[in-house]
């Protein structure tokens, strides 16, 4: 899982080797010590990189590709272009600190970003085009603004790498595209062991749990990943608040990274769903609304707190493993009129997961705060299709299918989809390890 990097070649006199995605390891820390490991391949010898979407696990690594040498062409559509220059630069400033506490060592530095976006091309869906021996093709994932399934045409074989695929239908973007006639299936199965529960009635709970802590004159606290999840849930609270089933308090989006990703989503409203872009269209400005307010200096941020509750603020991380919302955490755990709702999968060891399992009493930025107000949990918004979606969609591949590899998920998750693959379908189909290399018949 993390650090999503694969290279595919062409054999023949003048064989052309393309790397789709090169993200960075991620696991309990931010930056994992191996994202400093020479790549095994010798960067200035690719020709291309296709990027499948902007999340680190998947572009964290390519200003190291480029410090070491690589000087081809990135392709990517615009969205993702313009994400990644948001997420690169944001996820330097956090390596920046990890440096400072633990003197290791950066994987790239600004200049490295700099360099990449010159040889940086945004296309746009369906936009085919040519690499030595292939001819690629990017198609709409519905995972996060901009995400691509990347096609791959090499003589009469189609190769796919699906990226991350989305949990469709989703409240601002397109559908996840059928894809059909794949003679070979690279596909990530995150969430390959496991049904999603709740999309129908999240809007509602919503609706209740904003309705409830205001009540009380409390605060309500909602840690967010700040790409896809915080816009997600903005397309909401203005539905709810424009018309007036949320009574209007102060809603606070307190990150500077979800802030920048709020612009570059206005910019690219071609690539939501008709109902969003209708919406959009008509003149509702999606994330604006009564009582909407973006801090995204240090010092709005601070000034959060001389607005007295109801509030609700919703910030990074996700997890409650760094950015600003452990600051409000510290301050309004306490606060038995106060709640804290968790939108997202909370990883074992996370702050997020004590608290979700209950903790009583926890360690907050060096302290500890006694959890008095209410944890909350709604199921619903994962990003990420379940076994049932996963499923469907190698299943639209059956008849031409040869090959199928299970990637990026825990090997009991990949162990489980490989095995569902085989049993229904009776698809070769395996789950390969850091580091393997195949050959595909493509004859
Ligand atoms: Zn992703």
């Amino acid at each position: 899982m993390t650090g999503s990097c694969a290279l595919l070649e062409s054999s023949g006199n003048r064989p052309t080797k393309i790397m789709i995605d090169c993200g960075l390891f991620q696991g309990q820390r931010f930056m994992e010590d191996r994202n400093l490991n020479p790549f095994p391949f010798e960067s200035k010898t690719i020709d291309a990189v296709l990027v499948t979407h902007a999340h680190l696990d998947h572009i964290g690594r390519i200003p190291k590709l480029v410090k070491e040498g690589f000087a081809g062409k990135i392709y990517s559509t615009a969205a993702t272009k313009d994400l990644s220059r948001l997420m690169l630069f944001d996820s330097l400033n956090v390596m920046r600190r990890q440096v400072e506490e633990k003197t290791e060592k950066l994987v790239y530095k600004e200049s490295d970003i700099d360099a990449g976006m010159k040889q940086w091309e945004g296309l746009n869906y369906h936009e085919e085009f040519e690499i030595g021996d292939f001819k690629i093709n990017f198609r709409d994932a519905g995972h996060i603004l901009g995400s691509s399934i990347i096609e791959v045409f090499y003589g009469k074989k189609k190769i796919v790498f699906t990226g991350d695929l989305g949990n469709s239908p989703t409240p601002l973007l397109r559908s996840t595209e059928k894809v059909e006639n794949a003679d070979f299936l690279i596909i990530e199965t995150t969430y390959g062991n496991r049904e999603h529960e709740g999309k129908a009635e999240r809007k509602v709970k919503l609706e209740r749990i904003i309705e409830d802590t205001m009540r009380l004159g409390g605060v309500l606290m909602i840690p967010a990943f700040s790409i896809e999840r915080t816009q997600e849930l903005l397309f909401e609270l203005n539905d709810l608040a424009e018309n007036r089933r949320i009574p209007e308090v102060p809603i606070f989006v307190d990150s500077p990274l979800a802030i920048g990703a709020v612009e570059i989503y206005k910019k690219y409203d071609d690539y939501f769903n008709k109902e969003a872009k209708y919406i959009m269209d008509s003149g509702d400005d999606l994330f604006k609304f009564p009582g909407l307010r973006f801090t995204k200096t240090t010092e709005e941020s601070k000034q959060i707190n001389e607005v007295p509750p109801p509030k609700v603020i919703i910030a990074g991380s996700g997890m409650s493993t760094g950015g600003r919302i452990p600051h409000h955490e510290r301050r309004y755990l306490p606060d038995p009129k106060s709640t804290l709702l968790l939108i997202s999968y909370q990883v074992s060891g996370s702050l997020g997961r004590q608290l979700e399992d209950g903790a009583k009493e926890v360690n907050i930025l060096g302290e500890t705060v006694p959890v008095r107000a209410r944890i909350v949990t709604l199921p619903g918004y994962s990003a990420h299709p379940d076994e049932n979606g996963l499923f469907e969609f190698v299943e639209n591949n059956y008849k031409t299918l040869e090959k199928v590899f299970a990637i990026q998920s825990e090997p009991k998750s990949s162990l489980f989809f490989v095995q569902l693959i085989r049993d229904h379908l009776g698809i070769d189909t395996i789950a390969p390890k850091y580091g393997d290399s195949f050959e595909l018949e493509v004859e």
